[in-house]
């Protein structure tokens, strides 16, 4: 009798690939397992695949001969070379046709160049982001999936069952040709970078304030039921509720330091060399980085002097302030991933639907939240909207925040308390509300020291140059 044939095979028996197995089970998928060391294949069909449509391989070989046509691999394995080298070992084995899948963290530009290269093979290249970490794989993760979009129709009944679903639709669909996924789930984390920065400026400022971790926690309940509804504050609430073994809350105990795997990173360098203002996930980034130099803080903390004023004032109402600072400045940061999603979609020639990409973002990832679904519908309205800022519902929302958010930022600057991703956040926004901006003095500059030549106003595309220290 000839076994049963898999609709899918999975590479890779880490928390990522393991939760994704299970979930495309449970949706009725037949899943070939496989792992570089076979034995991790063996304790998975014991024990958490026991009993479910999951068929175990020994080899890369067996892999392929137990998949239905055409076939589809996915892998879930280390980004990088491991990447390569699976890809390497598949494609003698794959006939033209067959998917090949990367849900891994991979660079865009490597999904970029590897769905090129598959291409030229006759084999379809997806390079599919996917969020939400070991809870989101099990039980409904946010995927972004790019590449050869003739793999998309022999692929989308899996990733569109398998993943999140918000207001009742996928938090999946096709994203645009070559590394799209990819740069679309870089941008994606970027944001989750700089969402996680401002609740820690919130963080501190809160404890400059001197309200206890309970009121923190409370704060952060009440916030969640409102506009900032969204995972990243709930979970905030969580951590600020949680006591150790002793009694004690956990949070005061964690070293001040935090690292990182890459994909900030990434986006920021992405948004220096698209040359697009993505400076709230700049800061995020070097925030940490900055964090991460313990030893020299606490050395400076002891010589550097910072004001003496400290906070004081009506704590309902800076609490409040400090809400609406959160707010804008989320609204300035997801306008800047957007705008930076924009530019790579102008150079790459990707058709990227952005309300869709709200709603991929919408449930199952880290970032979601409410606030997603305000964002899809202000694209649905307007898909040419050239800034976020420029929706009528996060222009009156900015209205609302302004002044609470030029309090926070103002506050804390003479207090002292670090917020570089609340300050630049407004310092972008007046910046991007200036018709005009001190450039006209760089320009003169450039031409004073290096006759980089200037343009006059009126006289656009008209390049001069000035003997400044030269006389008439
Ligand atoms: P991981 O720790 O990133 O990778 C472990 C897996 O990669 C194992 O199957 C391991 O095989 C394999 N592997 C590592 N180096 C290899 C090599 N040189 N050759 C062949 N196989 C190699 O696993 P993960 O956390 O489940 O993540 C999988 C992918 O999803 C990664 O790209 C990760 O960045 C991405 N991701 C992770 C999360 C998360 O929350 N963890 C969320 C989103 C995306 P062995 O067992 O043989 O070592």
């Amino acid at each position: 009798m000839s076994q049963t044939k898999g609709d899918i095979g999975l590479i890779g028996l880490a928390v990522m690939g393991q939760n994704l197995i299970l979930n495309m089970a449970d949706h009725g998928f037949t899943v070939v397992a496989f792992n570089r060391s076979v034995e991790k294949v063996h304790a998975f069909l014991a024990n958490e695949a026991k009993g479910k449509s999951i068929l175990g391989a020994e080899s890369i070989k067996d892999l392929v001969s137990k998949l239905k046509t055409p076939r589809r691999v996915m892998m879930l394995v280390k980004a990088g070379d491991a990447v390569d080298n699976f890809i390497d070992q598949l494609v003698p084995l794959m006939e033209k046709g067959d998917i090949i899948i990367d849900g891994g963290n991979s660079e865009y530009q490597d999904s970029e160049r590897r769905t090129k290269a598959l291409a030229a093979k006759g084999i379809r290249f997806v390079g599919a982001g996917v969020s939400g970490g070991e809870e989101g794989a099990r039980y409904g993760p946010s995927m972004m999936p790019g590449g050869n979009k003739e793999a998309w129709p022999y692929i989308k009944d899996i990733f569109q069952g398998i993943c999140a679903k918000a207001d009742n639709q996928p938090c999946c669909d096709w994203v645009g040709s070559d590394g799209a996924g990819h740069f679309v789930k870089m941008v994606h984390n970027g944001i989750e970078y700089g969402d996680m920065q401002l609740i820690g400026e919130v963080y501190h400022l809160m404890l400059s304030m001197g309200i206890t971790q309970d009121e923190m926690a409370e704060t952060f309940a009440e916030w969640n039921k409102g506009e900032l509804d969204s995972f990243l504050i709930d979970i905030t609430k969580d951590i600020l509720n949680y006591k150790d073994a002793d009694g004690q809350y956990l949070l005061p105990k964690i070293r001040d330091t935090a690292g990182q795997k890459g994909t900030g990173k990434w986006t920021a360098i992405s948004a220096l060399n698209y040359g697009v203002p993505v400076t709230l996930i700049g800061e995020a980034v070097f925030s940490r980085c900055l964090s991460a130099l313990k030893a020299e803080r606490t050395h400076a903390s002891k010589v550097l002097p910072g004001p003496t004023e400290k906070w004081s004032g009506d704590k309902k109402q800076f609490l409040e302030d400090i809400r609406q600072a959160l707010y804008a400045s989320k609204i300035v940061s997801y306008a800047q991933g957007f705008m930076l999603l924009r530019e790579a979609a102008l150079v790459h020639k990707w058709d990227l639907d952005y309300g869709s990409i709200a709603l991929m973002w919408r449930g199952g990832c880290i970032i979601r939240s409410v606030f997603l679904g305000q964002i899809k519908n202000a694209f649905d309205k307007d898909p040419n909207l050239n800034s976020l800022l420029l929706a009528p519902f996060f222009l009156d929302a900015i209205k609302k925040a302004q002044k609470g958010w030029r309090n926070v930022v103002s506050t804390a600057t003479r207090i002292g308390v670090p917020t570089p991703a609340l300050a630049t956040a407004l310092a972008f926004y007046d910046g991007y509300r200036s018709e005009r901006l001190p450039a006209n003095m760089l320009q003169a500059q450039r031409d004073y020291f290096g006759a980089h030549t200037y343009e006059l106003l009126g006289k656009e595309g008209k390049f001069v140059h000035t003997n400044w220290t030269g006389h008439g």
